[in-house]
Parts: C-alpha cells; sequence; structure tokens
C-alpha cells in the first residue's frame, strides 16, 4: 500500500510527523514517500503543485495531507499561491466525495459551545459534492443588467448546476457509508425553491431504492442549520451539494469546538482518497511544537478504513486517541483544568504507546 505523504507548511510537518509514526507501529506493509506541496513547494520548486508531487499522488493509492498556506504568500498571483495545490490536486486526482465526521469525545463536551448533554456522543458524518454545484457552474461574470429589478445597472452572476451522474455517485458515497454506521441517510437541499435542488432530491431518491435498507430523509437547508445546533444527534450521515456542504460541515465541525481533533477524507470513483486534518496550517502557532497531531493521526485512521480496507488498524488508532484523551492528555487548544498539558510531539508518542499497549499516565 503506497501512501504519498504531503505535509505542506506551517504545522503541517509537525503534525504529519506524528501520523506517520502512528502509521509505522501498525506494523503493515505500508510504504510512504514524502513530497513538498503548498508555500514549502513554491520556495522549492516555484509551483505550489510541482509535477512530481502530483505524479507521486496519482501513484499512490492514498494521500496523507498536512495543511497548506501562510500569510506571507497572500501577496502571489492566485495561480501560484499554496491554497491551488489543494484544488490542483481534488482536480487531477477526481477528488468529488469530501468527507468530514464530527465526532464529540466524552472527555471533550466541555468545549463545544453547545451544551455537553446536546454533544455528549455526537457521531455525525457530512458528506459534500466537491465538484460541481453553483461554484464551478458556467456562466459567470459581471455584466449590465438587461431584466430583474434594475435593468440597465451592473450586476454579477453565477451558475448553480448539477448533472445526474454528479448527483448519483455522491448519493452511493453517502448509502454506502450510511450501511457502515447506523444506516440513516439526511440529503439536504433547497427543492422548495431551486430547480437545481428539487432534481437532487428526485435523483437521490431514486438511487435511494438500491438500498432499502437504509433510512432516507429529505430536508430543507435552512432546516437542517438550524436542526444542527437544536438536535445535532438526530443525523448520521448528512449528504448535500457543494455549498450548503462548505456551510453546513463547518457548522458541525463547530459542534464538537475542536478543530484540532477533526478529521477528513475527499475521495474519487474508486475510494483512492486524500486525508487531512479539517483545520489549516495555523502559522500562529507554527514551529512551536504545540499543535494538535490528533485530527491527523484520526486522518489516517480514515486513510486505513475507507481506501486501504483495513478497518481493524483503523479502530486501533482510534480506540487509541481515546485511550489518551481518557488519560488526560491534552495539547492547549482542547486543554481545561484537571488535565495535563501536553505538546505535538508527546501526543503523538502516547498514542503510538497506546497502541503498543503500553499504559498511559496522564
Ligand atoms: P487555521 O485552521 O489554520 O487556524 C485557525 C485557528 O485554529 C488558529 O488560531 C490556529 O492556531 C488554530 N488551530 C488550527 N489547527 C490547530 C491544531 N491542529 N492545533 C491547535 N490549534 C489549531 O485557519 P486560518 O488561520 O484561517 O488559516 C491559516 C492558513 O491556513 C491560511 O493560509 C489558510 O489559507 C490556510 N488553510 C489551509 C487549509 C488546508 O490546507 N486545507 C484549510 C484552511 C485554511
Amino acid at each position: 500500500m503506497k501512501i504519498a505523504v504531503l505535509p505542506g507548511d506551517g504545522i503541517g510537518t509537525e503534525i504529519v510527523a506524528e501520523a506517520v509514526k502512528v502509521l509505522n507501529v501498525l506494523e503493515l506493509p505500508l510504504e510512504m514517500e514524502e513530497a513538498v506541496v503548498g508555500g514549502a513547494a513554491y520556495e522549492a520548486k516555484g509551483h505550489p503543485l510541482p509535477e512530481a508531487t502530483l505524479q507521486l499522488a496519482k501513484d499512490a493509492d492514498a494521500v496523507l495531507f498536512g495543511a497548506v498556506g501562510d500569510w506571507k504568500f497572500d501577496k502571489l498571483e492566485r495561480a501560484l499561491r499554496p491554497e491551488q495545490a489543494i484544488l490542483g490536486l481534488r482536480k487531477h486526482l477526481g477528488l468529488f466525495a469530501n468527507l468530514r465526521p464530527a465526532l464529540c469525545y466524552e472527555q471533550l463536551t466541555h468545549a463545544s459551545s453547545l451544551k455537553p448533554e446536546l454533544v455528549a456522543g455526537l457521531d455525525i458524518l457530512i458528506i459534500r459534492e466537491l465538484t460541481g454545484d453553483i461554484y464551478f457552474g458556467q456562466p459567470r461574470g459581471r455584466r449590465t443588467a438587461v431584466d430583474g429589478h434594475f435593468p440597465g445597472a451592473e450586476e454579477a452572476f453565477d451558475t448553480m448546476r448539477y448533472s445526474r451522474p454528479e448527483i448519483e455517485r455522491i448519493a452511493h458515497v453517502a448509502f454506502q457509508a450510511a450501511r457502515r454506521r447506523s444506516n440513516k441517510v439526511t440529503s439536504v437541499d433547497k427543492a422548495n425553491v431551486l430547480e437545481t435542488f428539487q432534481f437532487w432530491k428526485d435523483v437521490v431518491t431514486e438511487v435511494h431504492a438500491q438500498y432499502p435498507d437504509v433510512e432516507l430523509e429529505h430536508m430543507y437547508v435552512d432546516n437542517a442549520a438550524m436542526q444542527l445546533v437544536k438536535a445535532p444527534k438526530k443525523f448520521d450521515v448528512v449528504v448535500t451539494g457543494n455549498m450548503f456542504g462548505d456551510i453546513l460541515s463547518d457548522e458541525a465541525a463547530m459542534l464538537t469546538g475542536s478543530i484540532g481533533m477533526l478529521p477528513s477524507a475527499s475521495l474519487d470513483a474508486n475510494n483512492k482518497g486524500l486525508y487531512e486534518p479539517s483545520h489549516g496550517s495555523a502559522p500562529d502557532i507554527a514551529g512551536k511544537g504545540v499543535a494538535n497531531p490528533l485530527a491527523t493521526i484520526l486522518s489516517a485512521a480514515m486513510m486505513l478504513r475507507y481506501t486501504l480496507a483495513q478497518p481493524e488498524a483503523a479502530d486501533r488508532i482510534e480506540s487509541a486517541v481515546r485511550a489518551v484523551l481518557a488519560a488526560g492528555l491534552r495539547t492547549p487548544d482542547i486543554h481545561s483544568e484537571g488535565t495535563r498539558k501536553v505538546g505535538t510531539r508527546e501526543m503523538g508518542d502516547a498514542v503510538v504507546a497506546a497502541i503498543t499497549g503500553k499504559t498511559i499516565t496522564g
């Protein structure tokens, strides 16, 4: 199993090193090769996604990604900015499904802005379509209005669109993911107003006929935003389009209160994936050895589960993370009174120790 390891910028190098350490103790036949990406790649090779990095990612079975970006690159022309590396990888690898679990660990319920009883035990999976919708639809641009409320005025417009195959493939991902969980999918749309999302709803309903064992409900996006903060535990798998998913996945992430804990996966049609923490490169804490590596370590667990078909190894990592939290170890972002503050490396070492059966002391 070949893994392309792309640490990137900022805390990326620190947190990916810990995830690699954890993967190495699993005694699996993993071949890991590292390459530069993002700002680091721009500085070393003049481009955020050099050809050699892209080739390595294409040849690998899965990509383990840290984070890219730093304020010092903000003045570069758009095509050379670190963030373009992610867009390029998504495009060239055909990654169309973004999976973001929002899991609230028992010991971290206090970190949520919601009442503990609303989030304790929360375990939902947001699946966002990544390639279509109003973000990529053509035509788009600025022009002089010929109709509407202000004919003759300057206006801007975008095009919302989804094709049948795009909806079908993301619906399959959602129903299959639900089968590995609690067998329930909530499809989020705006079918009451938007033609695109009436079509979305119709196609998801058709695909559902192939998954009679999975429960399907439809929900308007405004209601979904409300239910996510009112009764988030009612959800299991949530599937939606690119724009609604962009917004709802951040909302769901924040229910858990700790961005340093949240992994993510972006998958192609064959379950090949790019795995990365949900957070960015955190330039404000880079190099200080205090970043929380758990989101990246849990991303490695997702990689084992979804792409490399090693669910037992994924379970071992996830149980080890629970054990470390239960022992009271915390990086500063999740630290609270009565727990022990540790750095990035110590947290990674503790996960390794838990996997290899050593006792963790808080
Ligand atoms: P960010 O997620 O990097 O940081 C937001 C806040 O969360 C910061 O205070 C940071 O210190 C903290 N934080 C993030 N991850 C943490 C961790 N593992 N442990 C402890 N604290 C953590 O978002 P930002 O500050 O808006 O963006 C910084 C840079 O990251 C920008 O250049 C942005 O473009 C880039 N970015 C990259 C990605 C990606 O690579 N996928 C995603 C989002 C942002």
